[in-house]
């Protein structure tokens, strides 16, 4: 049976582990940096106003709340940060790294970083390109005992559902960026002293392996529909 089959266990099990590694440990890291106050004493807040001014966006760039725990982002349509109440309040040493880390992407937005307004320019596509692929592919993989041209119908799948993969991929230059500019801006700033600077480090790298994570895991899903695709073709 196509829904039970075995080798998707397979293929799928790698990237399964990944994630489960990442999420354990950015959770952990973070829990464990959220309790290290940093000696400023300086909430997520606080350190926004500071940085965002350094970098000359003062008026550019909101700061908002939002509820949840990690769920900081920065929201390019809106121009804003959005902080978690851990972050926005707490005056730990996670809260200032993921501060930056979030104004880093503010940054790109600012300077036209190219990966960040490439992939939100693929955004509506992807989304599209997600939902359609698969009942393209699942249409041509039920036709393809039956009907010749099926096969073309579950590339067709296949390459919509590649802009998934595309977008996990790009994510990942555009994270990794986010937390370069997030130390050089820490470091210049003199917010975190060098042994809470390693502690920031230490979050936002646990945080990057979440998304090498998702990228393998679409990758390796993708993977499979390509194989599966081979598969029936061949019979
Ligand atoms: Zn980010």
């Amino acid at each position: 049976m196509f829904f039970f089959d075995p080798l998707y266990f397979v293929i799928a099990l790698p990237g399964l582990l990944l994630t489960l590694w990442a999420q354990w440990r950015v959770n952990s890291t973070y829990n464990k940096f959220t309790q290290v106050r940093n000696a400023r004493g300086m909430t997520g807040v606080e350190a926004a106003d500071i940085l965002i001014r350094q970098a000359g966006l003062q008026g550019a760039v909101d700061v908002q709340g939002t509820p949840g725990k990690l769920s900081d982002h920065y929201d390019p349509g809106k121009r804003t940060l959005f902080l978690s109440p851990e972050v926005a309040r707490g005056a730990s040493v996670a809260a200032v790294g993921i501060t930056a880390h979030e104004l880093g992407h503010a940054m790109q937005h600012a300077q036209n970083f190219g990966p960040l307004n490439f992939r939100m320019a693929i955004v509506p596509i992807v989304n599209l390109g997600s939902s359609l692929g698969y009942i393209v592919f699942f249409l041509g993989f039920c036709l393809a005992t039956q009907a010749q041209g099926s096969s073309l119908l579950m590339w067709l799948g296949i390459l919509l559902l590649s802009g998934t993969a595309l977008f996990s991929l790009v994510t990942l230059p555009v994270e990794f960026d986010a937390s370069n500019r997030a130390m050089k801006m820490l470091e210049q700033s003199g917010l975190l002293v060098p042994q809470e600077l390693q502690g920031a480090r230490s979050v936002l790298s646990a945080a990057a392996w979440t998304y090498v994570a998702a990228a393998a895991s679409t990758l390796l899903n993708l993977l499979y529909y390509v194989m599966l695709a081979n598969r029936a073709s061949r019979r």
